[in-house]
């Protein structure tokens, strides 16, 4: 049995999706404060918190877990910054106690969400695995931090882990099932669509006037469905006995937010206003995956490269949603 814990979210519900096509067992634990009930159709499910040891023991004693994919977390940067306490009990100190319950019933396997945020400034793009690592806010350093201990457990109790470092993960699957749906959005492509589907009156570039080619940020925009594929690999290097690594995922070609908004004025054919508004605090210009080592070692590639395909994706699932 798998367990997937923040398995009703975007990411994990997918990973929880595509692990049961795959054949294997899930149980998802989320304590549904963020994630979606009706995204954990497939596999088991169990309600709890992760500050809670008794809830996390209940799913251990319950279900013969082999390994833990841990997607729980709060993601939000500027939250992170007006309240870094809700950050550092959730995303630090409950992942301790996870830990600490898959030590006490001898689980070793663990695949984590972690981030670009864990590097921070970037000194040099591509960002590669050997980048320095220093974030520039707490949920990059949360995330950091839990990286740490992983090493740590790893040297003095034997845990073996992936660390996935995400860079802007997005879009659907073909089915448009499932996706992302955050109570409060902040992510550039969910909140075009929502001015293209007309629930917003507006989408604001933050900042024309960086050294980019068109002046606006350049991200590096990686598909749900190639994180997915990764995840899955990830869990295979484990269960063959294959040690501890970090791996950064992106689709390796980086495109500006003016790219990106003329890719959803194509895709969906709607007409909306865009507005250019001042840089958003703490965004670098360019940020910009090196995949080469899990392509290298993993055999992973992602299938959608090309922007329009991605928000293709994206459209039809955000048309779906606003219709439930
Ligand atoms: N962005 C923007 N307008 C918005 C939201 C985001 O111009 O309403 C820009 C943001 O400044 C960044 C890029 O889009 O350069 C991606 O932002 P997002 O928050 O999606 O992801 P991040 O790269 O911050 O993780």
């Amino acid at each position: 049995m798998i367990l997937i814990v923040g398995g009703a979210g975007y990411i994990g519900s997918e990973i929880n999706k595509e692990l049961n096509e795959a054949g294997f067992q899930t149980v998802v634990f989320d304590s549904l404060v963020s994630g979606h009930k009706e995204a954990t159709k497939w596999g088991e499910f169990v309600q709890g918190d992760l500050n809670n040891l008794e809830d996390i023991r209940g799913v251990f004693k319950k279900y013969k877990i082999e390994a833990v994919f841990d997607f729980a977390a709060f993601i939000e940067v500027g939250e992170s910054v007006k309240d870094p306490q809700k950050y550092y009990f959730n995303n630090l100190v409950n992942t301790l106690n996870l830990l600490k319950v898959m030590k006490e019933f001898e689980v070793n396997k663990i695949i984590f969400s972690s981030t670009a945020a864990t590097f921070g400034e970037p000194k040099y793009t591509p960002i590669d695995e050997v980048h320095p690592q220093w974030p520039i806010n707490p949920y990059g350093w949360t995330k950091l931090m839990i990286e740490r201990v992983f090493a740590d457990y790893d040297v003095a109790y034997g845990l073996r882990y992936v660390a996935l470092r995400y860079f802007n993960a997005c879009g659907a699957n073909d089915e448009a099932d499932i996706g992302e749906d955050h109570a409060q959005e902040s992510h550039l492509i969910p909140l075009i669509l929502d001015a293209a589907i007309g629930k917003r009156e507006n989408i604001k570039i933050f900042g024309t006037d960086y050294p980019t080619p068109d002046g606006t940020c350049v991200r590096d925009y990686i598909h749900v469905v190639d994180l997915a594929s990764a995840h899955l690999l990830a869990l295979k290097h484990l269960m063959d006995g294959g040690e501890s690594k970090q791996y950064n995922l992106g689709n390796g070609k980086g495109f500006s937010v003016r790219e990106v908004i003329d890719a959803v004025k194509k895709v969906t054919e709607k007409e909306f206003t865009v507005l250019e508004v001042e840089r958003r605090p703490g965004d670098p210009p360019i940020l910009i995956a090196s995949s080469e080592k899990i392509r290298k070692e993993l055999g992973w590639s992602p299938k959608y490269t090309e922007i329009e395909e991605i928000v293709a994706t994206a459209w039809k699932w955000h048309q779906k949603k606003d219709d439930k």
